[in-house]
């Protein structure tokens, strides 16, 4: 009893508010400012995590206590639990899913592949036969991810250009879920966007990622790994600051219409949408590496080496034409003035151990 009030409430409308959001992967790094985004606006938010280990869960717990504090309630569940799943959306009226949970990371589905399968895969389903099975059918806005351009040389990427050679597990699994959502989308009338995140970086951010071990490495005055490719290229990525993706987020959740049914002949074609949020300024990791030392304040101790055959693809580069014209996105945040946002909270997390409540002290997101 006490969890059905607390979910209810957590989700009920607010003044002003629009949407009742489930927030999957909410502990994580997108999910966690995304929600609070919704709820600082007054939407009715609910999120959902399983809390696993793939980096220090501490960093987990810390966010979803900003989430909590915030009003946000946090079921701690798998997304493959039917049982939790329906329970929930048996208690609430989502209007609207934001799927951010997954297995991330390009390097760690080199030796953990079915933890992609579960999430990404299993994970994925198991979420659209419940809003298929829901009543209203809520409207779905998930993470897809720029991986599945895979080895596509043309830049920049756009939405229409083929996708259909992944360089990683990881992406064949993103590949696999936008493949997915479509057919759900034309048989069962569910209204899908997928979002086509570009490394995503700031506060609160993944400690497997570049900037991340690269600033911890950095600062520990350890030696970071630069891949080059085979003809002496340098990798670049299009980094992508988080509250430009949370701003695409929000304008994907209010523009997403309502999914149109399930009833066999009946059906309606509902909306299907796939954007990319990206920064549309690559950075090459050398120089990437150079705003980072001005930050820090500190020289990194370069290992330049051939890049390990692990699924990182050379460059990856968006254009968000699609997205300007339908969300109004503008992603507004250059590397450098992202990069120092980020360097100020990791310097403050360290300070305070890392510990749960240190994080907390002093920062706010939103
Ligand atoms: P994250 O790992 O910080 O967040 C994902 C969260 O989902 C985690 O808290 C994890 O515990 C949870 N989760 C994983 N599997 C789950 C399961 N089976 N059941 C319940 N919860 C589960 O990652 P993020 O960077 O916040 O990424 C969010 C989404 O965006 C992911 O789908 C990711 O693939 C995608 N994406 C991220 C980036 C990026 O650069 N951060 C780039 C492209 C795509």
């Amino acid at each position: 009893a006490a969890w059905k009030k607390a979910v209810l409430s957590s989700a009920a409308r607010q003044e002003g508010g629009q949407l009742t959001v489930l927030v999957t992967g909410a502990a994580g790094f997108v999910g966690s400012h995304v929600s609070l985004a919704l709820k600082s606006r007054g939407d009715g938010v609910v999120g959902l995590d399983n809390f696993n280990d793939y980096y220090p869960v501490a960093l987990k717990r810390a966010r979803a206590a900003n989430l909590q504090k915030a009003g946000i309630f946090i079921v701690e569940a798998d997304l493959n639990d039917r049982v939790v799943l329906s329970k929930l959306f048996d208690r609430v009226r989502f209007t609207h899913v934001l799927h951010l949970a997954a297995q991330a990371g390009v390097r760690y589905a080199v030796k953990n592949p079915l933890a992609y399968v579960h999430s990404n895969v299993g994970g994925f389903v198991t979420l659209l036969e419940q809003c298929k099975n829901s009543k209203p059918q809520p409207a779905i806005v998930y993470a897809s991810s720029s991986s599945v351009y895979g080895l596509n040389s043309k830049v920049p990427f756009s939405e229409d250009d083929r996708t259909d050679h992944p360089a990683s597990l990881y992406a064949a699994t993103k590949k696999a879920d936008e493949v997915l959502a479509h057919t759900y989308n034309h048989i069962y009338g569910l209204s899908i966007t997928a979002l086509r995140f570009f490394t995503v970086y700031g506060p609160w951010g993944r400690p497997d990622m570049a900037y991340f071990s690269f600033t911890r490495n950095i600062v520990d005055g350890q030696p970071i790994k630069i891949f080059q490719g085979p003809h002496g290229e340098e990798l670049a990525r299009d980094f992508t600051f988080i509250d430009d993706v949370v701003k695409g987020c929000v304008a994907s959740l209010d523009t997403a219409l309502p999914s149109t049914g399930s009833e066999g002949k009946k059906r309606k074609k509902a909306q299907f949408r796939i954007f990319n949020l990206g920064n549309t300024q690559p950075v090459k990791v050398g120089d990437f590496v150079s705003i980072l030392e001005k930050h820090l304040k500190k020289k990194a101790k370069r290992n330049v080496i051939p890049m390990p055959a692990t699924g990182d693809v050379m460059f990856t580069h968006a254009n968000v034409t699609k997205a300007q014209v339908a969300l109004g996105y503008n992603p507004s945040t250059d590397l450098d003035t992202g990069l120092g946002i980020f360097v100020k909270w990791y310097k403050s997390y360290y300070k305070h151990g890392g510990e749960h409540e240190g994080m907390l002290k002093g920062y706010k997101p939103y």
